[in-house]
């Protein structure tokens, strides 16, 4: 049985044995629950390789040959260079394949290195942990900003959190600067900076109780998540899509669901559907050595 190494690198780097689409053993994470968590933001690139070299290092030890390692990155990674990191910018330009490939190999770690999305990693791992590993899975991932993830991975861009879905002028809170954007509806940053005087909660708790500024609001909101997943639907086929992050709180299903009916009207089309699932990072760990091992079967 093929072993693989997934690893996630957000605030910490958090790896785990990936064996048969499910972890064997528990998580190691870096910096541990003592650790500054921002060991990580202050810390140059080379730094960054080196913590993940000495934790794959830890995870695969004893284990015999390692199939893959996978590595999630929050950014838009291509070819194994990390070319946008927002969180993580000393990353920008990052050949980060090629680096933790050769500082494995000096620890004799022979296995292909992968690096991808860690919404596309989320994807991996939904798509493993339910069955669905020959389905296309889409995530969309409810934070400070819109994730979009999808499986398999192929070759590519979709930064679908900057799906446009208006042309009205003065839509332009979206954290990329660009107008019209989905993040910039929905991200939990880009409410704050609509309403200055409320957070997004109360935003949502108001419209419930008749205020017609947040009601609509909240509808502008669901609309939003359907004009993305319609395009989304428009451009790669119908499916499941998946919706996890901490402001899955506000999603109301009936609404997004007849927002999405009358977006995609072509019948061949209308075999979508939505769920809310967990945002775990051990899917994300699952996911991101799944989709390496993948990668280096092909
Ligand atoms: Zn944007």
């Amino acid at each position: 049985m093929a072993k693989n190494v997934g690893v996630m690198l957000s605030e910490r780097v958090v790896t785990g044995l990936v064996v048969n689409n499910g972890l064997e053993g528990g998580l190691r994470y870096f910096p541990d629950e003592e650790g500054d968590e921002y060991a990580l933001v202050e810390m140059p690139a080379e730094g960054i390789v080196e913590v993940l070299r000495e934790q794959v290092k830890a995870v695969a030890a004893g284990q015999g040959d390692i199939a893959a390692v996978g590595v999630g990155v929050p950014g838009l990674v291509r070819n194994g260079v990390v070319e946008e990191a927002p969180n993580l910018p000393q990353l920008k330009g990052t050949r980060m394949a090629e680096m933790l490939g050769s500082a494995l190999r000096s620890e004799g770690i022979a296995a292909p290195v992968t690096i991808l999305n860690d919404a596309d990693a989320f994807a991996a791992g939904i798509a493993a942990t339910t069955g669905r590993l020959d389905a296309v899975v889409r995530v969309w991932t409810l934070g400070v900003g819109i994730g979009y993830g999808r499986y398999p991975a192929t070759d590519g861009v979709w930064e679908g959190g900057h799906t446009v879905v208006t042309l009205d002028d003065k839509e332009n809170y979206c954290g990329c600067g660009g107008r019209g954007h989905l993040e910039g509806i929905m991200g939990h940053r880009a409410m704050r900076l609509r309403f200055l005087d409320m957070e997004p909660e109360e935003v949502f708790e108001a419209a419930k109780s008749g205020d017609s500024r947040c009601g609509d609001f909240k509808k502008l909101w669901h609309k939003a998540l359907a004009a993305a997943t319609a395009s989304s639907v428009h451009l790669r086929g119908p499916g499941k899509f998946y919706l996890a992050g901490f402001n899955v709180r506000f999603v109301d299903m009936a609404m997004l669901n007849e927002y999405l009916h009358q977006m995609v009207k072509m019948s061949p089309l209308q075999s979508y559907s939505i769920e809310i699932v967990k945002d775990a990072q051990e899917t994300r760990v699952i996911g991101a050595g799944v989709s390496a091992h993948q990668t280096a079967a092909v």
